[in-house]
């Protein structure tokens, strides 16, 4: 049989098992293949095939059979090499020595020319298993990097896409070991290898540093330890979100297919970060906006500025995770006042240190006072983190926000540029509305329904008590006046007060005082009047304005009654009033409850 038919049904083989096993190769079953098929188309009764590590030692798949000391630097790539009986056949890739196959016990003689073309067979056939092999290889890879960016984008938080790079690659390359630096205002509750980056004393963190700065890749290699160390920085469009740190160890090679992987991966990582970080500052943004808005809004309706200072102490407390939240005025006489509506340490003695030292800085400076620790310059006070915000009319400091944390460095700077616009927006309606309260109680009348101002009432009831025997007292409530204030708007809600007022005025006689308590409440005040005949006239009002008003409304009435004998203290005729009218509540509404049928 011609020796080249060897050749050719050798070839014929490896051809098949190249078209046959198409995606399913891996390294074993190629020099499985090849020593099987050397073995049998050329009759030896040995052929094994010795692996060559980067390490320079050898190994077979099978336990060793022969320890023949390979002398590697006369191998030639596509060169067989005779060794006593044996015939050593290597296989290069790339220049670069794989392995050897060993053939002993030949039972036929080739020629070396036969020899040496089957050399140039192995190789091809190993080389282009190989290159198959990495094809499919990288092709998964690829495939791998695609979902992933897609899974990256689908994220909207950061923690998510750096779980998720890491566990990626930690299972793609078991070899390798990871880690991330981050900035460490980056609060790291994740199972993550994370390192904080900005410590001097921490291993790599110079070259870190500078791959964070200047967003390019850095190389590391300690001689010593024969250790690699790539950087990688996770990149966005607009910034270095933290930067990727591959320790690669001593005898494990980074092919620069892996290296560009990695960074691809890196930065598809970077992307998404980026992305989420942008959807978290929109978001916050948008809520930012929502809160000034919403605050404008309220105060604009003119409500009572208890309400409206009640109102924005909670939405101070719930977006700034506050613990107190004061308000505070300055009054004709330069003092600050505190407002209504502030949380309760503002009305405690320890606010004083805290206000004095306040309004120095703010008399100085009318852009606020952001500190992180008071501590420093207060060190007996109960709270670290501060901000104070001027409102500031005509360049004249007016009063002021205080926004209390017990620990320090808890408001970030946005926090305190959005309460410098939430105060700027407000400033203005504020003060009208202080002044609003403030001319109110100077003014007899109330400007809206034009009965009496309760300031007033309760001087005529003063009065009253000295002069008289005495006098009846009505504490009116309009009933579910929000749902008409909801349902109608609040100048139509203003409309029913004022008729509400007017049925009050026409039911009453000259000398009975008709005065806007408060808000939606009324009162009316009859002196001389005994209970019996104040009753009815009571009883007469709630049905009245039952009947008469568009939209139509009812109202719950308390009635009170004093008497020389008994006492002449008018804080206790308002108060029983309002018991009474809290039972016409409870027993439905649109009624009239007199004091004395609840004792
Ligand atoms: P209830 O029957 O228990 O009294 O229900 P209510 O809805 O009347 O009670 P609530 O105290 O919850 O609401 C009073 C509302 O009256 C809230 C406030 O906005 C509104 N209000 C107070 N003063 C005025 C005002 O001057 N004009 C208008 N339009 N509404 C006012
Ligand atoms: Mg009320
Ligand atoms: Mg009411």
């Amino acid at each position: 049989m011609g020796e080249q038919f060897v050749i050719t049904a050798t070839k014929c083989a490896f051809f098949d098992f190249i078209s046959k096993h198409h995606n399913k190769r891996s390294l074993s079953d190629i020099v499985e293949k090849l020593s099987e098929t050397v073995k049998s188309e050329l009759s030896i009764r040995h052929a094994v095939f010795y692996f060559y590590n980067s390490s320079d030692e050898f190994y077979t798949q099978s336990s060793p059979v022969d320890d023949t000391p390979f002398n590697t630097f006369i191998l030639k790539d596509g060169e067989a090499y005779y060794y006593g009986e044996q015939v050593l056949i290597p296989i290069f890739r790339k220049d670069r020595l794989k392995g050897i196959l060993q053939l002993k016990g030949f039972e036929n003689e080739y020629s070396p020319a036969v020899i040496n073309e089957l050399a140039k067979t192995c190789t091809s056939f190993y080389t282009h298993c190989m290159e198959l092999i990495q094809v499919t290889e990288n092709e998964q890879k690829y495939e791998r990097l695609f979902h992933l960016t897609e899974q990256f984008h689908a994220f909207m938080n950061k923690d998510d896409v750096l779980v998720e790079l890491i566990t990626t690659l930690q299972e793609m390359y078991t070899d390798f070991i990871f880690y991330l630096f981050l900035s460490h205002d980056n609060e790291n509750n994740l199972n993550l290898p994370i390192k904080d980056l900005g410590f001097d004393h921490q291993d790599g963190n110079e070259m870190a540093m500078e791959a964070f700065v200047t967003g390019k890749i850095q190389f590391s290699f300690d001689e010593k330890i024969n250790q690699t160390i790539l950087y990688t920085p996770l990149k966005g469009k607009q910034g270095v979100y933290g930067v990727l740190q591959v320790v690669v160890n001593h005898g494990i090679n980074l092919a620069d297919q892996d290296k560009n992987f990695i960074i691809m991966l890196a930065n598809a990582a970077g992307t998404a970060m980026e992305n989420a970080q942008l959807y978290d500052q929109s978001k916050r943004l948008i809520k930012d906006l929502q809160l000034i808005n919403e605050t404008s809004h309220r105060l604009n309706k003119n409500l009572r500025l208890a309400d409206t200072m009640t109102y924005m102490t909670s939405r101070i407390m719930e977006s700034f995770e506050a613990d107190e939240v004061g308000f505070f005025y300055q009054n004709h006489q330069n003092e600050f006042q505190i407002f209504p509506g502030s949380t309760k340490f503002f009305n405690t003695n320890e606010v004083h240190v805290y206000i004095d030292y306040i309004k120095g800085k703010l008399e100085k400076n009318l852009e606020g006072l952001f500190l992180g620790d008071i501590t420093t310059y207060l060190p007996d006070g109960s709270f670290a983190s501060v901000m104070a915000v001027p409102m500031v009319q005509s360049d004249t400091l007016r009063g002021c926000a205080i926004v209390l944390h017990k620990n320090s460095y808890h408001f970030s700077f946005d926090m305190f540029k959005l309460l410098q616009s939430l105060i700027h927006h407000s400033t203005l309606a504020l003060s009208n509305s202080l002044l609003r309260e403030e001319l109110e109680t100077l003014v007899k009348t109330d400007q809206l329904t034009q009965l009496y101002s309760r300031n007033y009432m309760n001087t005529c009831i003063e009065n009253s008590m000295k002069a008289d025997r005495q006098g009846t007292f009505l504490l009116i409530d309009i009933d579910n006046f929000k749902g008409v204030n909801d349902t109608f708007g609040h100048q139509v809600g203003d409309e029913v007060l004022v008729q509400v007022a007017n049925i009050i005025k026409s039911n009453s006689r000259e000398h009975d005082i008709g005065a806007r308590w408060g808000g939606e409440e009324l009162a009316v005040y009859l002196p001389q009047v005994d209970l019996e005949a104040g009753t009815a006239i009571a009883e007469r009002i709630v049905k009245r304005v039952a009947e008469n008003t568009n939209p139509s409304v009812t109202i719950s009435c308390g009635v009170s009654y004093w008497i020389a004998e008994n006492e002449r203290n008018y804080n206790q005729l308002f108060s029983r009033a309002d018991k009474a009218l809290y039972v016409a509540k409870n027993l439905g509404k649109n009624q009239v409850v007199v004091e004395d049928d609840i004792h």
